[in-house]
């Protein structure tokens, strides 16, 4: 068997082309042009690439981007001060602080400053809880569209066995819970995790986010099961020229998975797709006006 691929490129751009019609269709219908600024601290390379994707992408669908950089050592106080001015502008309606911050800052103290209805990321308490309880409230960008490919090949999730692979705040809890609401049996497995091969063996939907090299070996694949790989690992090759590679050993999950995502092309791509979508959920909501179909 060879797994069919899920182009999370392709699924991406079909997504980004959908948003563009919605902007589109705001700004003629309501004279709303969705708007958001994303903050980032320091120049770490990787953060760097990741607000200049961003800043295209949104710039591309139609939408206003607006960029702040502040320095490595600002303080936590300015960046809650900016936060809080850029809660209260009008033409601001997601707001995105590029983790990691440096040492010196409260994450959570920053991310808890966002309004809740502009945390286009869903990392605010308020967001969780509502993920967590079946409210409407904004939902983390990568599992999104994790959860996206999955229906979207699967259709119906319910009754299937999903093995959610980490927990961290960002991807690994979010995204359990993203699977339980589709009525999955889920298991969060993690570092502490007794035997993961046999976990990971009887799960339908397996999802990987991890952040070690091809930990999830291909030969623990259940025949025929989802397996969606959020990991983005950049390993060094012998001839020492770098490639990146995911959290699943792909080469041999694909001769027992009935789908899988590459990496790169996967879900990496999906990630800003779902941040433009959730900027303009949050600009609806904000105005009070229905989002386009
Ligand atoms: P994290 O470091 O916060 O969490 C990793 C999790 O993996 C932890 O919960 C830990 O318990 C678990 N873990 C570690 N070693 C393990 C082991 N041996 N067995 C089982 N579980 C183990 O990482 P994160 O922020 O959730 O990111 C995970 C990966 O996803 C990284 O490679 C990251 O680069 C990638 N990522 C990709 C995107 C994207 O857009 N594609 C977005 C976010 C994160």
């Amino acid at each position: 068997m060879t797994a069919s691929i899920i182009d999370g490129k392709m699924f991406a751009k079909n997504l980004k082309e959908e948003i563009a019609r919605k902007v589109e269709t705001l700004k003629i219908n309501h004279n709303l042009t969705p708007g958001l600024a994303v903050i980032l601290v320091g120049t770490d390379p990787a953060s760097q690439v990741y607000v200049r994707n961003k800043n295209k992408s949104t710039n591309a669908a139609g939408m206003n981007s607006f960029e702040y950089l502040m320095d490595d050592n600002v303080s936590e106080e300015d960046l809650i001060t900016k936060v809080k001015e850029l809660n209260k502008d009008p033409i601001v309606h997601g707001i995105l602080v590029q983790l990691p911050l440096p040492k010196h800052i409260n994450e959570a103290a920053v991310i808890e400053t966002i309004t809740p209805e502009k945390d286009v990321d869903g990392f605010h308490v308020i967001n969780s809880g509502l993920l967590a309880t079946g409210g409407k409230g904004m939902v983390p960008c990568t599992p999104q569209g994790c959860i996206m490919m999955l229906k979207n090949h699967l259709g119906n999730l319910s009754g299937l066995d999903a093995v959610v692979v980490g927990r961290s705040n960002i991807v690994g809890k979010p995204m359990a819970q993203l699977l339980l609401n589709e009525s999955c049996t889920v298991t969060i497995a993690h570092s502490r995790t007794k035997n993961l091969a046999e976990v990971v063996g009887r799960s339908d939907i397996v999802v990987a986010a991890v952040g070690v090299p091809e930990l999830v070996k291909g030969d623990w694949i259940k025949k025929g099961a989802t397996v969606i790989d959020v990991g983005i690992n950049r390993i060094e090759m012998e001839d020492g020229k770098t490639r990146l590679v995911g959290d699943v050993e792909f080469k041999a999950a694909v001769q027992r998975a009935g789908a899988i995502t590459p990496v790169p092309g996967g879900v990496g791509p999906m990630t800003i797709a779902v941040l433009l979508q959730n900027t303009v959920t949050a600009a609806c909501r904000l105005l009070g006006v229905n989002e386009p179909e």
